[in-house]
């Protein structure tokens, strides 16, 4: 529950940043239309093309697990903003009672087991379609199968509360940290030195494992401004 909240949190703070105060409005302050399921399915592409599913090109290549796993914690992102403007805009609360309502659900109990067992490539795919389309149907969003789906999705990739936890942590510090440095117009260099800054968080936090969310970007601040020195 706490993890859920903190989570919940840190991504309010996160869309508060970038997009303005009246991002759950569906808005941002440069007045561009937020629309997080398309967010969502678009994300839920990128993450098919973590396998190798196209039955004429590299048919013997395996999986790109990792990658998996980064994708699964971006559409976490976009699941919580999604989840929490739902729950502004049909009045049903604040964060913590979205927090509270998560951990009562019977798909929470899934994710709070230790787990690091994938499933069946197919069965993932399969997943991810049905994610998909809770997203793209026209009707009433359903909250709540949207988030069960996504929960045995973060299962499936052998992932578990605790290690989606600390993923999301590190990725959206890291989106916080592109925000601050000209990821909007352009300016932020995302290759650091030859590595991805995704792979260069990772490293940070796979040596830091106990380290706050601010520690983690103060990291990322001081090999970044070496960077820009050379
Ligand atoms: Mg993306
Ligand atoms: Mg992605």
């Amino acid at each position: 529950m706490d993890k859920i909240l903190l989570m919940l949190q840190l991504q309010a703070e996160l869309n508060e940043a970038t997009n303005g105060e009246k991002w759950t409005d569906g808005i941002t302050k440069n007045n561009r239309v937020i629309n997080w399921k398309r967010c969502i399915y678009m994300e839920c592409a990128e993450m098919i093309d973590s396998f190798t599913w196209k039955h004429w090109k590299n048919i013997d290549k395996e999986a790109d697990w990792a990658n998996l796993q980064i994708e699964v914690v971006d559409v976490w992102h976009f699941i919580m903003s999604l989840a929490i403007e739902n729950y502004t805009q049909t009045r049903r609360g604040q964060v913590d009672d979205l927090a509270q309502n998560i951990s009562e659900l019977e798909s929470f109990a899934k994710i709070d087991t230790k787990n690091n067992q994938f499933a069946a490539q197919d069965d993932i795919i399969e997943k991810i379609e049905s994610i998909m389309i809770d997203t793209l149907s026209r009707g009433a969003l359903n909250l709540e199968k949207l988030i069960a789906d996504f929960f045995d999705l973060v299962v499936m990739s052998g992932l578990d509360l605790d290690s989606l936890y600390k993923l999301y942590v590190g990725k959206n510090i890291l989106n916080q940290f592109r925000q601050d440095h000209g990821y909007k117009d352009g300016s932020y260099i995302k290759v650091w030195d030859g590595k991805e800054d995704n792979v260069v968080m990772k490293r940070v936090l796979d040596e830091n494992s106990s380290a706050k969310p601010s520690e983690l970007y103060k990291e990322l601040a001081k090999l970044y401004l070496a960077l820009n020195k050379r």
